[in-house]
């Protein structure tokens, strides 16, 4: 059963105030009785002593003579003290008697004092009143004192005196009744004072456990002190608890979120595990890089599928994180992405193992990079070792005699010159990829005529159209100004690359088409050939470094690869835009864009 400590106290106290009353009022009863006793056992000795005065007698003679005097004596004691006083014969046959109880020469009823005094010859003062006579009758103090014969010692006479102990016995009950009222005030005031002190005390109590409640729920409301006592420095500490934990709370919740808000936007999957492989965290991330229908909710059958062969058993094991390099992790790929999984375990405050949190790094990026790194570099190797080993096997030829057919001589020699100036100029294009690359590269910007640059790289590539039959047709507005901010020598290595391009890739006899526009925003040169064109796949790589859709072909007019990369760059430094749009068997137009120069 619940108790309050209300309930309790008043309880205690009660029980104190009663065990207190009742002991206390038994010794006062005691002693009230006792006094009482006292007292009419002295009047009774008195009594006695006063009718033995009276009596003065010493012989048996002198008794009979003297009874009649006593009489009037008695008659006065009964009057004053309502006592019974009887005179007996040595055998304890009554003589006198105060009341009419018993006849003269009746054997007064064996009182236990009678026969003692008969037996012993001594005064006996019954000692206790006999409050529990077992016939019910009246309570009697009784003393008796025996007369002797002076001459022969033989007992001449017994004084016996009775009263009823029923006064003490009522005085003793009024004074019970007293003490029973006074127990009932003093329980009635220490349940009234217990009540209030024990409110004084629960009423904090109960105040800091209604706000401990509050504080589990979340509130961290202040309990007001009202006092400097135990329970006061209680809700003191209280405060501070709440006060401290508020703080340790807050700071918790917003640790929270950041990790929270940290792990929704980072670019990275994190997902969560626990001690039993069952997941229980993952990002948007995680979603986007697994595909939301695939994530299962143990780790066992996530990764299999991925064709990632990792146990959960074995990582928090520590085993198999031993044999991944910490640093590189495993690799996963998911549709032509690349994932680095990264791996570790997470442990509680006392260090035990709780569960893993793996991390998947997106490093598609890196890893074409990686791959177009390793090509570029193949590529180059490539692209220098061909004319090399031509100039070498030509050489040879030379050497081994054909110097001197001087014919064949000369076309050798023409070869070596054309393949010397191939890696000349691969060597220059690398240079001004890698000055690109590495931002070095200079631009000296000034305000340039466009049309003027447009028109004098036609005039230089007119010989090469001319060659192959090409019909040139350009238009721009004579009107209009095409001033831009450019480096004058960049622009015209971007037009001779892209008109080359065209004349190139197009089958004799084709229609090369320049035409520039301008508006407020642009100035826009569009080149357009009726040449082999391009496929899409190709088109969508066409910017890349030594690529080239045939490379026979393109080797063979002298191309390596690099000249549209290097376009593209020169136009972005100039802030421009380059758009390439081709049908296959029917032609390319490249359009690049820039934007005029307004003072
Ligand atoms: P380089 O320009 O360095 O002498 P290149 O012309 O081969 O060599 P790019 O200018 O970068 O290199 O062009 C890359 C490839 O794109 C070419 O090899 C060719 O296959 C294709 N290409 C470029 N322009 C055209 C075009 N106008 N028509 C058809 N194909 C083209
Ligand atoms: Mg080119």
């Amino acid at each position: 059963m619940k108790t309050s400590i209300q309930w309790k106290i008043v309880t205690i106290y009660l029980s104190l105030v009663l065990v207190i009353m009742v002991v206390s009022g038994t010794l006062i009863i005691y002693d009230i009785e006792n006094t009482y006793y006292e007292k009419l056992k002295n009047e009774l000795v008195d009594a006695a002593e006063m009718i033995e005065t009276r009596l003065a007698v010493e012989t048996d003679e002198q008794l009979e003579e003297s009874i009649d005097e006593v009489e009037k004596t008695l008659s006065m004691l009964v009057a004053l003290n309502k006592h019974d006083i009887y005179i007996l014969d040595a055998t304890g046959h009554l003589l006198l008697g105060s009341t009419s109880k018993y006849a003269i020469g009746q054997l007064v009823p064996s009182k236990q004092v009678i026969p003692k005094v008969i037996d012993k010859k001594q005064a006996v003062t019954l000692d206790w009143p006999n409050f529990a006579s077992q016939d019910g009758g009246p309570e009697y103090v009784e003393h008796a004192r025996p007369i002797m014969d002076k001459n022969t010692g033989d007992l001449l006479a017994i004084i016996y005196v009775m009263a009823d102990a029923s006064d003490i016995y009522n005085n003793v009950f009024n004074a019970m009744k007293t003490i029973s009222l006074a127990s009932m005030v003093a329980m009635a005031i220490a349940a009234l004072f217990s009540a209030i002190f024990a409110r004084m005390i629960t009423v904090p109590i109960k105040q800091l456990t209604k706000s401990s409640k509050q504080l589990a729920e979340g509130s961290f409301s202040r309990i007001p002190i009202y006092s400097t006592d135990e329970i006061g420095q209680l809700t003191q500490s209280f405060n501070y608890m709440a006060t401290e934990l508020s703080r340790t709370m807050g700071a918790i919740s917003s640790e929270k979120s950041k990790l929270e808000k940290i792990l929704q936007n980072m670019a990275d999957g994190v997902m969560a595990f626990n001690r039993q492989g069952v997941l229980i965290h993952a990002n948007p991330v995680c979603s986007e890089i697994l595909g939301e229908n695939r994530i299962d909710h143990r780790f066992d059958f996530i990764f299999p599928k991925f064709g990632v062969d990792v146990s959960f058993d074995q990582l928090m094991k520590n085993e198999e994180r031993e044999n991944i390099k910490a640093d590189e992790g495993i690799m996963m790929e998911i549709e032509e992405r690349y994932y680095n999984l990264h791996f570790a375990p997470y442990s509680n405050s006392l260090g035990e193992s709780e569960g893993l949190v793996v991390v998947m790094q997106d490093v598609t990026n890196q890893q074409k990079l990686d791959q177009m790194r390793k090509e570029f570099v193949a590529n180059v190797s490539h692209e220098l070792r061909t004319p090399l080993t031509t100039v070498k096997s030509y050489t040879e030829t030379l050497l081994d005699g054909a110097i001197d057919d001087r014919e064949i001589a000369v076309q050798f020699l023409r070869v070596m010159e054309k393949e010397a100036d191939r890696m000349t100029n691969l060597v220059k294009d690398l240079l001004e990829l890698s000055r690109i690359d590495n931002k070095q590269m200079q631009l000296d910007l000034r305000a340039i005529d466009f049309r003027s640059i447009v028109e004098d790289t036609l005039e230089a590539q007119k010989i090469h159209i001319e060659k192959k039959g090409h019909r040139l047709i350009y238009e721009a507005n004579p009107e209009l100004d095409y001033i831009m901010m450019g480096d004058s020598a960049r622009i015209r290595q971007i037009l001779h690359n892209i008109l080359s391009n065209a004349i190139k890739y197009s089958i004799d006899t084709g229609t090369i088409t320049v035409k520039l526009y301008k508006n407020k925003d642009w100035i826009t040169l569009q080149v357009q050939d009726t040449g082999i064109g391009i496929a899409k796949p190709d088109l969508a790589r066409i910017f890349e470094r030594f690529f080239r859709v045939d490379k026979a072909r393109s080797r063979s007019q002298g191309g390596t690869g690099l000249g549209l990369s290097i376009v593209k760059e020169m136009v972005e430094l100039h802030d421009g835009t380059i758009h390439i749009t081709s049908k296959v068997g029917k032609g390319t137009t490249v359009t690049v864009q820039f934007k005029p120069y307004t003072s």
